[in-house]
């Protein structure tokens, strides 16, 4: 391929600036990436347009290249000059666990992932090799080698190294060049989380970059040690309380996803509903409610000090005319009167 050959294969006029160039192998690549475009022509379009890439960029950094001076120049490069760009390769796919607590699935938001990845070679499944139809030369497709001792005598087997055992000659595979991968990195990638993401779903996004990286991530949740999720996001709470203070109606603190809340007990009430203070009910949703089921707690036995309290506050009971209590006495006692 010639210049002027790859000026045409990316659509420009030759001449074109350094960000014509990288502007237009950006939108041909993401035409033409075989991940994109299922058509029978888009591997072999996909490496002319890499080698014209290439071709052009290579040109452009000889021309930028400062010539050779009797001093020499200190060795920083210029600040506008770009960083030669990443040689052309197929897109590779991270798949990953992504852990997440109720919190922070809850809230979304930016998070970097950092990892290392190896791009496992498809064409021969990470192997390195293709069987090929011929037996294995070195044990002629026994799969096994007879061990001889000292007189030359066969005494035992072991497995042929050449084929591991399966007796069929092995051709390297052309795509890894025998190595089972096609490149492996340290990632560090920013992915935008929507919130409310559920345990078990599949996420696929960009990696970022200039390949058409993917990355896939398998969402967890944490088991959350206070909160228990539906799957419409109603979030529940089961939370022991002072059976004392429930008695009384009075104030406690109640965890949220949000941090610490006030929340005012009823005697009447078990169950209390915190509307929208649940889970995102869908992604990036509004939020479900939230459900504090308390379960007020007594002493199994009173204290004689606490005896004397409870004795003291029946004792305080008022029950005017009119009453239930009045009511009910005032029945009772007529009834007990004709008992004789
Ligand atoms: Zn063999
Ligand atoms: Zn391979």
């Amino acid at each position: 391929m010639g210049t002027d050959d790859a000026y045409a294969e990316l659509g420009l006029a030759a001449g074109a600036t350094d960000h014509e160039i990288k502007a237009a192998w950006r939108r041909l690549v993401s035409q033409w990436h075989p991940d994109r475009n299922s058509s029978p022509q888009a591997v072999a379009r996909m490496q002319r347009i890499n080698l014209a890439f290439e071709l052009l960029r290579q040109g452009i950094e000889a021309e930028a290249r400062p010539q050779p001076k009797a001093e020499p120049a200190p060795a920083s490069r210029p600040a506008h000059t770009p960083p030669p760009p990443e040689p052309p390769r197929p897109a590779w796919h991270i798949e990953r666990k992504l852990k997440l607590s109720l919190e922070q699935a809850a809230a979304g938001g930016r998070m970097v992932l950092r990892g290392r990845h190896v791009e496992r070679c498809e064409a021969c499944e990470g192997l390195g090799y293709r069987h090929s139809p011929r037996p294995c030369e070195h044990c002629h497709g026994a799969g096994r080698i007879g061990q001889r001792n000292w007189f030359g005598w066969v005494t035992g087997f072991e497995t042929c190294g050449h084929c591991e055992g399966d007796g069929l000659a092995r051709l390297e595979c052309e795509a890894c060049n025998g190595q089972g991968e096609l490149g492996r990195c340290r990632y560090e990638i920013a992915v935008d989380l929507p919130s409310g993401l559920r345990h078990g779903e599949e996420l696929n996004l960009s990696a970022g970059g200039t390949h058409g990286d993917r990355l896939k991530l398998h969402v967890m949740l944490r088991e959350h040690p206070l909160f228990r999720l539906d799957p419409d996001g109603t979030l529940h709470c089961e939370m022991p309380v002072d059976g004392f203070l429930w008695m009384a109606n009075r104030w406690i603190e109640v965890p949220t996803l949000g941090g610490m809340q006030q929340l005012r007990l009823d005697r009447r009430h078990l169950r209390y509903r915190l509307r929208g203070q649940g889970y995102p009910k869908t992604h990036g949703g509004p939020r479900a409610h939230y459900i504090v089921d308390v379960k007020p707690l007594f002493p199994a036995q009173f204290t004689r000090e606490q005896e004397k309290l409870i004795e003291r506050l029946a004792a305080s009971q008022q029950h005017p005319p009119g009453s239930p209590m009045h009511e009910w006495r005032r029945r009772f006692e007529g009834w007990k009167g004709k008992q004789g």
